[in-house]
């Protein structure tokens, strides 16, 4: 059989190659970590790091096609790899999405046809930038204060009011290359799956609703009437455009913000883009017929990408690590027959050993009948678990 390939070992990758398999696929993953999920579960583990030749000549050697699920995978090694082998997305998008001013530009240079602006915002590279924005962009405060690469998960942000703490929030992610963004009033925020093929044909989700806690996904709501239907179609055509003017290849998500900008529904407004399968689609692996992972197995493989349809309405709630410690300060795991009594409820552990604090170990997905008892019993899942991110559901 072919062999498919994924630079990174987490999550993303181990659901990645589980959809592989699952087509007859043989699978290699590239992650230094011996431990790495998706490693562990592969047919080929090459433990190299991300930039090692040899490791690249390897996977290239092996597979027929290579993908990545790391954001901050190095994007010359895509470019290496795509010397002998076709690579989706590709090292050039992928560059633009681990770059905040880059894909702020893009979104920017995109935003006539996609209908969607990012948050008015400033770079600050420099420290005559600093004072610039310090002294002419008062708007912008009170900002947030991002760093331009490998921010994930709400790191490498810092929340600051005035233009002294701007300078000392600067100096604390080590004067590197950032953006501010101005602090919008969001009344939620929402992202969008997207798949698109070589052939430029593209298929799609709804968008789904996502609640954040500490800047970290805690729980996503899909189903119809998650949010307002004219904002729902708006980002989703959006995102497809999106798609579209970067020439994507694979499965991309596009977040964005609702704001109240006193419209009816409230504006919409493009926060960033993942190059990848996203944690807030996971639920199409229990709620969909096609998930978002069988999807960038059939882009990776040249194979038609079908329109999924969500089947049941879903609510996923990520298991970060905190949940193991809940009880006892302790490592311990969740009464997990309590949970899995509850009717549609659908664990996915990540087979991660070690449990920190904010570490996303696994997502539990609940399905149901109508929207009300997927409600019901996420609340109830949610109360055994201890999870935060629930009063608004
Ligand atoms: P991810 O893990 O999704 O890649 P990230 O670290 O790249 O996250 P962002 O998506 O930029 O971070 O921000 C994390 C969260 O912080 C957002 O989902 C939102 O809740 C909040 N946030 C970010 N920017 C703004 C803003 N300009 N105004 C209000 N809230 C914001
Ligand atoms: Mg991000
Ligand atoms: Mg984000």
């Amino acid at each position: 059989p072919a062999t498919l390939g994924v630079m990174g070992g987490g999550q993303l990758g181990r659901m990645f190659v589980h959809a592989a398999q699952r087509l007859g696929y043989f699978t290699a993953v590239l992650d230094p970590d011996a431990q790495s999920p998706a490693g562990r579960v592969s047919h080929h583990h090459i433990q190299t790091g991300y930039d090692d030749p040899a490791g690249l000549v390897q996977l290239a050697h092996l597979c027929q096609a290579i993908t990545t699920e790391f954001e901050n995978v190095p994007a010359l090694a895509l470019q290496t790899l795509a010397q002998t082998r076709p690579v989706a997305p590709g090292a050039a998008v992928v560059g633009i999405a681990q770059n905040r001013i880059e894909e702020k530009a893009h979104f920017a240079a995109c935003a006539a046809v996609s209908g969607v602006s990012c948050a008015p915002y400033a770079v600050i590279e420099t420290p005559a930038q600093l004072q610039a924005v310090q002294a002419e962009r008062s708007d912008l405060l009170p900002g947030i204060l991002k760093t331009a690469r490998m921010g994930y998960d709400g790191k490498g942000q810092v929340r600051v009011k005035t233009a002294g703490e701007l300078a000392a929030a600067w100096a604390e992610l080590g004067g590197v290359a950032c953006v501010l963004e101005k602090m919008l009033p969001l009344t939620a925020e929402c992202s969008v799956l997207v798949a698109r093929g070589w052939d430029g044909r593209v298929v799609s989700f709804a968008p789904q609703r996502n609640v954040h806690v500490n800047g970290i996904l805690a729980v996503t709501h899909a189903y119809d009437g998650n949010m307002p239907s004219a904002l729902a179609t708006r980002a989703r055509e959006a995102a497809v455009a999106v798609a579209h003017h970067l020439g994507y290849v694979g499965v991309l998500c596009v977040e964005f913000f609702v704001v109240d900008d006193g419209s009816e529904h409230g504006g919409l407004v493009v926060n960033e883009m993942a190059p990848r399968p996203h944690n807030s689609g996971h639920y199409t692996l229990d709620a969909c017929d096609v998930s978002q992972f069988d999807l960038q197995v059939h882009a990776m493989a040249g194979l038609p990408l079908p329109q999924p349809r969500q089947h049941s309405p879903a609510i996923m709630l990520n298991l970060l690590g905190d949940v193991w410690f809940a009880a006892s300060g302790q490592q311990q795991d969740p009464d997990w027959y309590s949970v899995l009594r509850l009717p549609g409820t659908h664990l996915h552990l990540y087979g991660k050993v070690q449990a920190r604090a904010g570490r996303k170990m696994g997502h539990l997905t609940i399905t149901g009948p109508d929207v009300a008892s997927v409600k019901t019993v996420a609340q109830q899942a949610a109360g055994l678990l201890g999870l935060p991110g629930l009063d608004a559901i």
